[in-house]
């Protein structure tokens, strides 16, 4: 091939999120029962929607600042100091569209090529894209079912070399719904603190917690190390909406800045006036979210113990485990029999690590008569397969 055809090595070998594969198969399936994507299955509530219809009536259709309305800066300075408990100013915030832009911004303001970052196993498959196009090294920490999906501190801390730039930890997790402890948060905070780290947390699910509470460590330890990364999409049920921002020191924000500058210029205007109504409004919608997303989740694993498949009890966020392993598959070929003899689908532990190679992912943003069903085939099909290999 000649030289103009080359394509970014890192990026044309990487393989898309596994997630969307089996999302992509599914398209093909009709009526396949969807528990594989974190899409709520809830509109985005009315006042927020009104509000942005209100915005284009009133002209919000122009680029804004790059990190985003200084209006919807504040208000998420006042939200980070209500729900997350540390104080920000505007100033430190930076708006992209979605999260995952956030974040990306966030690893294109810190690290260089052969700076190693590490990940979580398992961990949400886009860190690892991110990484790839960083020229990055991916080196992974893992956060076993033994422990409840929590990170094993002292395996994390062998893993740290001269090389380690960026630490990335994500509570409530995706995908096994682990909500780290403050002692857990601190020990990490302590280690990215001795190594001189930057800490990445991601909090896209902090207002879908069920027990515990989410620590941040920016609350813990100061935020001169921390970058918090924070969505719309799942407290809101706005995920197409696309808006997210970070917050971290002044020249970490300046940095995230410029990365944003370059991929989008600035989030969608109109949402973030639906951003601005979304914090400001009354927020039972987010409590009603939360407790239909606990209902679905004692539900499912009051059926995965029955089928003897739960591996630990999600604490926060919208995701479930379920232990594959006594079919004898892999979770990728297991996932991919249940979608063509089922019509259920699920995301693979394959595809977010080593860790949940022999378990599957539910997502609990779809409604209960859609969990209690593909639920119930998953199990069944687990126990057939389990009594074929017996
Ligand atoms: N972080 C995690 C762990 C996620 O699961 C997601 C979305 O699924 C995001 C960040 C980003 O969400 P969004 O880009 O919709 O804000």
């Amino acid at each position: 091939m000649t030289r103009s055809a080359a394509l970014a090595a890192a990026t044309e070998a990487i393989a898309h999120s596994g997630i969307r594969e089996l999302a992509d198969a599914a398209t093909e399936v009709p009526g396949a029962i969807r528990l594989d994507v974190g899409q709520p299955d809830f509109a985005t509530p009315a006042h927020i929607v009104e509000a942005a219809k209100q915005a284009l009536d009133g002209g919000w259709t122009a680029y804004t600042p790059t990190q985003g309305l200084r209006s919807l800066r504040e208000l998420i300075a006042a939200k980070i100091a209500r729900v997350n408990g540390y104080p920000v100013g505007p100033d430190r915030v930076a708006c992209g569209p979605g999260g995952v832009s956030a974040i990306a911004a966030a690893f294109g303001a810190v690290l260089e090529p052969t700076d190693e970052v590490l990940l979580p196993d398992p961990a949400w498959p886009n860190y690892e894209l991110m990484a790839a196009w960083t020229h990055s090294r991916v080196v992974r920490y893992p956060c076993p079912p033994e422990l409840g999906f929590l990170p094993d501190v002292e395996r994390l801390r062998e893993r740290i070399t001269p090389r380690t730039k960026l630490l990335v930890v994500n509570s409530p997790n995706n995908p096994t719904g682990a909500v780290y402890p403050s002692e857990t948060v601190r020990a990490i905070a302590d280690l990215a603190e001795k190594h001189n780290l930057w800490l990445l947390s991601d909090e896209c699910y902090d207002e879908i917690v069920h027990e515990g509470v989410t620590v941040s460590p920016a609350a813990l330890v100061g935020d001169s190390r921390v970058i918090s990364a924070y969505s719309f999409s799942k407290t809101y049920a706005m995920t197409g909406w696309r808006l997210g921002y970070v917050t971290g020191p002044s020249r970490l924000v300046d940095s995230v800045t410029k990365v944003l500058e370059s991929q989008s210029s600035c989030a969608p205007s109109v949402s973030q006036k639906a951003a601005e109504a979304a914090l400001a409004g009354p927020q039972d919608c987010v409590g009603e979210m939360r407790a239909a997303y606990r209902r679905r989740r004692d539900q499912v694993v009051d059926r995965l113990r029955e089928a003897e498949l739960l591996i630990s009890v999600p604490r926060g966020a919208f995701y479930i485990m379920a232990d594959v392993s006594p079919s004898g598959l892999s979770s990728r070929d297991f996932a991919f029999r249940l979608l063509r003899e089922c019509s259920v689908s699920v995301a693979p532990g394959s595809a977010f690590g080593e860790v949940a190679a022999r378990s599957v992912r539910i997502s609990l943003a779809s409604s209960e008569e859609d969990l209690a069903e593909g639920v119930g085939r998953l199990c069944h099909l687990v126990g057939e397969l389990a009594r074929d290999t017996a």
